[in-house]
């Protein structure tokens, strides 16, 4: 793949979860290595665009396309799309009661690799990627997403995120609900993971700029009712973080 190709690109997307039409023509290309922030109100759409770019089967893709690595993969099944590269990190992850954090990361870094890893394999990785994200190493033994606090909830998935090696990272709010220095170890870990991998790139979906004071990002796009309605640079989102959303919802009504 050549730099002048976007890693995955969406055109004239529509979307509807339970008969609702929720995203109403979005345009996206994300090349690689670039780091792109979502930003909009509450009910614009953005985790309804995340699931739909993951293949969440609740939400239809009613016309326009998703192009990964140049196919498209609106027909493809989410574990498909795990497998070649796209990552999830969820806003509410799932809790798992009686699956190992090890023992699923075994299952989900098999797969992606494509061979089978053993425990001790995965162990290791993960020792290597816990110390970045400054965690206890007796968490993999835990159970996945239960009786998390909403900072090892976030932890988790940003390793996660470490060990699958994504070509595309989707964190849908991964900066909610952390304290100062939860989010400070969140984005640090993120950064490092995007230092090792140049060619990851990363759609960093949040309401706040301080997520977004660490990660720095390339692009910067507002969703207001299912649709882009602005698009620039690191200097958008820090007029978003002063003046809110409400011109842009104007801008849009015009
Ligand atoms: P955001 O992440 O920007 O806050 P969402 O994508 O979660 O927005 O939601 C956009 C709209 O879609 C909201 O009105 C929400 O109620 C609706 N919606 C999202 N997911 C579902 C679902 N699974 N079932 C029904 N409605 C949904
Ligand atoms: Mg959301």
């Amino acid at each position: 793949m050549t730099d002048k190709s976007p890693v995955f690109e969406i055109e004239n997307l529509h979307a509807s979860v339970a008969g609702i039409e929720i995203l109403k023509g979005v345009d996206l290309a994300v090349y690689p290595g670039e780091v792109h922030a979502l930003m909009g109100p509450n009910g614009s759409g953005k985790s309804t665009l995340a699931n739909v770019l993951l293949g969440n089967p609740a939400y239809k893709v009613t016309s326009g396309s998703i192009k990964y690595k140049g196919n498209d993969i609106t027909a493809l099944a989410p574990d498909e799309r795990a497998r070649d590269g796209l990552f999830l990190g969820f806003q509410y992850p799932q809790e798992i009661p009686g699956v190992k954090v090890l023992n699923f990361m075994q299952t989900a870094m098999s797969r992606r690799k494509g061979f089978d890893l053993s425990l001790l394999e995965v162990r290791m990785g993960m020792i290597e990627a816990m110390q970045l994200l400054e965690m206890k190493q007796e968490f993999a033994n835990r159970h996945l997403n239960t009786g998390y606090s909403g900072g090892e909830k976030k932890r988790n998935e940003i390793l996660q995120m470490a060990l699958l090696d994504p070509d595309v990272a989707i964190l849908d709010e991964t900066d909610s609900g952390l304290d100062i220095d939860a989010l400070r170890i969140v984005s640090h870990g993120i950064e490092k993971i995007q230092t090792q991998r140049p060619e990851m790139a990363s759609v960093i979906i949040t309401h706040y700029q301080r997520i977004l004071d660490y990660l720095r990002p390339d692009k910067v796009h507002v969703l207001v009712d299912g649709r882009i309605v602005a698009s620039g640079d690191a200097e958008l989102s820090e007029r978003l973080d002063s003046q809110g959303f409400e011109s842009f919802q104007t801008l849009d009504m015009k």
